[in-house]
């Protein structure tokens, strides 16, 4: 019985050292452990991975895969201050564009999001790879503070070094939604300069562009462009070493006519029409067969 006793004692006595330095430290530690203030942020976890979307389409694995990501959502609204939000808008056209694509058949999709969430910018691309998508494309729109008023959209690939000032003022933007309380959570210039050594990003970053002019033809006569070549910029969206990746700014979120166009079922639909078009060319230029049945 004593032997027991003893036994339980030795088991029990670093519970109760533990207790004894928590109730000490309780009593007598600093609150937040010397700091003066501790701040608290919500966010979603770096190191873990999110969780993926779903894959519509075919079951067909072979069959080639696009995921579509809408830009913004959740806290982060994007661009636009009036009624509507640029994450919104994105998500629509995301949207617009996954049924025109699954309507057509032969095409895997996946969406990035498709509810209104935060996702930041490494996991929408991290998503893609994730699935082993073929092609990546990220929607967004913008807005200018310009009195004359810029219209039009534009298509962007992932480069060093920006075609234009206002192109890397667009880059800038658009990768300043990682940023809270203007705390970068992500250090994405360092990770897009390291992929931008990359060799094997030369040839993705070809068929980038090889995408994007695709786009800009099918869209001729049907989408008012705002540039007739891709124009190019380091977006942290973009970064992926071995995906061919587009950033598709589809237009002005303060432009009247460009909102007219991209809010109704018309001017979404001919958005539609004129990706899908583009996508299917870029697969079947790079022999992954679309063809249903
Ligand atoms: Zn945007």
């Amino acid at each position: 019985m004593r032997r027991i006793i003893l036994i339980l004692a030795i088991f029990l006595m670093p519970l109760g050292v533990f207790a004894a330095m928590v109730a000490a430290d309780r009593i007598f530690g600093a609150p937040g452990r010397g700091y003066d203030y501790v701040v608290t942020v919500d966010l979603p976890d770096e190191g873990s991975q999110i969780g993926l979307p779903k894959i519509e389409g075919p079951m067909d694995a072979s069959r080639p895969l696009v995921v579509i990501d809408a830009g913004h959502g959740g806290k982060d609204p994007g661009a636009g201050t009036g009624r509507l939000k640029e994450k919104d808008l994105t998500l629509a056209l995301a949207l617009a564009l996954r049924d025109e694509l699954l309507r057509g058949g032969g095409v895997r999709v996946a969406l990035t999001r498709s509810d209104d969430r935060y996702i930041l910018l490494p996991d929408r691309s991290s998503i893609a790879r994730r699935l082993g998508a073929d092609l990546f494309i990220s929607i967004h729109a913008d807005s200018t503070e310009a009195a004359n008023g810029a219209s039009g959209a534009t298509v962007y690939t992932l480069s060093a070094k920006g075609s234009n000032e206002a192109a890397n003022r667009i880059a800038a933007r658009e990768n300043s939604v990682d940023v809270v309380n203007g705390i970068r959570i992500v250090d994405q210039s360092d990770a897009v300069s390291a992929i931008l050594v990359d060799l094997s990003q030369r040839e993705t970053q070809a068929k980038s562009e090889e995408f994007g002019s695709l786009i800009l033809r099918e869209g001729k006569g049907r989408l008012p462009f705002r540039e007739t070549t891709p124009q190019s910029a380091a977006f942290a969206v973009l970064k992926s070493p071995d995906l061919p990746s587009v950033l598709f700014e589809s237009g002005y979120i303060n432009n009247d006519a460009d909102i007219e166009r991209l809010n109704s079922p018309a001017g979404k639909q001919t958005f539609a029409g004129v990706l899908a078009a583009a996508i299917r060319a870029f697969f079947a230029r790079h022999s992954l067969a679309t063809a249903s049945g």
